[in-house]
């Protein structure tokens, strides 16, 4: 992967290249809290105080696929499969307006087909038709026409995980495609004029500090509007269920990868994402996210019914919570740290937005 030279910003903050980001990731005691302060800081600097919610409605659980760490994967038989129809969808988008949460992002497993790729077409053309939310979808690989389309009935932006920017160890945790196919993806996308979001998981077994430092720079690479990264979580039911994650003695690097994230990306949207609430309780894991880096928060819309069948990794949170408890939840958490909520869409801040 070749990088892109960015030019270093006025206050010399950014982090760029990976002896940088090294430096960065070692980090320990006081120089590590120095390390949260700055990522902080720069987050405020770049992307003000408010918070963009991004509500995530994980509207099937159905996957072709059998990626060795996820608990959705497709040999995973212990868990109910289902999909929710369109009218149950548009009754949560409709409630979302009120809950302050300016985009739907529909979140699924692998399962192409042409009735499936339409009936998401169909489906985000009356999002748009009629709610004022920005649509993201999270989908997975798929045809780049199946990206095109999607992009004519009106999708703002697509949501794609790289996992790690290592070749061998993602060929080794995804049986189905390699990295070259999901970059691909990602550029498609990028062509398209859609906003895009990729990023990680922390603590793959295998994953050495280069590694992490180079997911951080690939992040930097791509240019992303918005990047995504958190915790990998063994999941029981999966191949990697007995493995640890590769900071299991020292957890707090999931933050340390967070700064440095932030110090390498100054003005990506990074949400605080859910499975950092699966690793630290106290304070939650996702509250000290939003004070080590991330602008974004993600609640969880997706009717309670089913939460426990979208169970990526186990503590996965508030699974027995509704969406309208989750809404309400997150708006009493930013208030306690003294954060508001951003009622725009909270499109990208690095490119104008491309009308359709
Ligand atoms: N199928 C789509 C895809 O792969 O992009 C979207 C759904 S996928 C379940 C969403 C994300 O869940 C993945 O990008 C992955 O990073 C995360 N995930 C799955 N299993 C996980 C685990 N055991 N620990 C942490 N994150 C996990």
């Amino acid at each position: 992967v070749i990088l892109r030279p960015v030019a270093r910003q006025g206050d010399g903050m950014e982090l760029q290249a990976v002896d940088e980001v090294l430096t960065a990731l070692r980090a320990r005691g006081p120089e590590r809290a120095a390390l949260f302060a700055r990522a902080d800081a720069l987050r405020r600097e770049r992307m003000g105080e408010a918070v963009h919610l991004r509500g995530i409605v994980e509207f099937s659980n159905i996957c072709a696929n059998d990626c060795l760490y996820c608990g959705i994967r497709v040999s995973n038989r212990a868990i109910n499969r289902y999909r929710m129809e369109a009218d149950e969808v548009m009754e949560v988008a409709r409630r979302m307006e009120g809950w302050r949460q300016g985009t739907i992002v529909l979140q699924s497993g692998e399962a192409s087909s042409p009735a499936g790729d339409r009936r998401l077409g169909e489906l985000v053309r009356r999002i748009k038709a009629e709610t004022s939310l920005a649509v993201t979808l999270s989908v997975g690989n798929r045809p780049h026409e199946v990206y095109a389309y999607w992009r004519e009935c009106g999708m703002d932006r697509y949501l794609l995980r790289f996992e790690t920017s290592d070749p061998a160890l993602f060929a080794r945790i995804h049986p189905d495609c390699s990295l070259a196919e999901r970059l691909d993806c990602l550029h498609a996308l990028r062509a398209l004029g859609v906003q895009v979001g990729s990023g990680f998981m922390i603590g793959v077994p295998g994953e050495t500090p280069e590694v992490l430092a180079r997911n951080i720079l690939l992040c930097r690479e791509l240019d992303l509007d918005m990047i995504g990264i958190g915790p990998f979580i063994p999941h029981p039911e999966t191949p990697l269920g007995g493995a640890s994650n590769a900071y299991a003695d020292d957890p707090d690097m999931h933050f340390v990868a967070l700064a440095a994230l932030r110090l390498a990306n100054p003005d990506a949207h990074i949400p605080a994402t859910t499975a950092f609430d699966a690793v630290f309780t106290n304070p939650p894991g996702r509250d000290l996210a939003l004070q080590r880096g991330a602008n974004v928060f993600m609640p969880n819309s997706t009717p309670g019914k089913y939460r426990r069948d979208y169970m990526l990794y186990p503590d996965k949170p508030c699974v027995d919570e509704t969406g309208g408890q989750c809404a309400l939840c997150i708006v009493g958490r930013l208030e306690m740290l003294g954060r508001s909520v951003d009622d725009g869409p909270g499109h990208s801040r690095k490119r104008p937005v491309e009308a359709l």
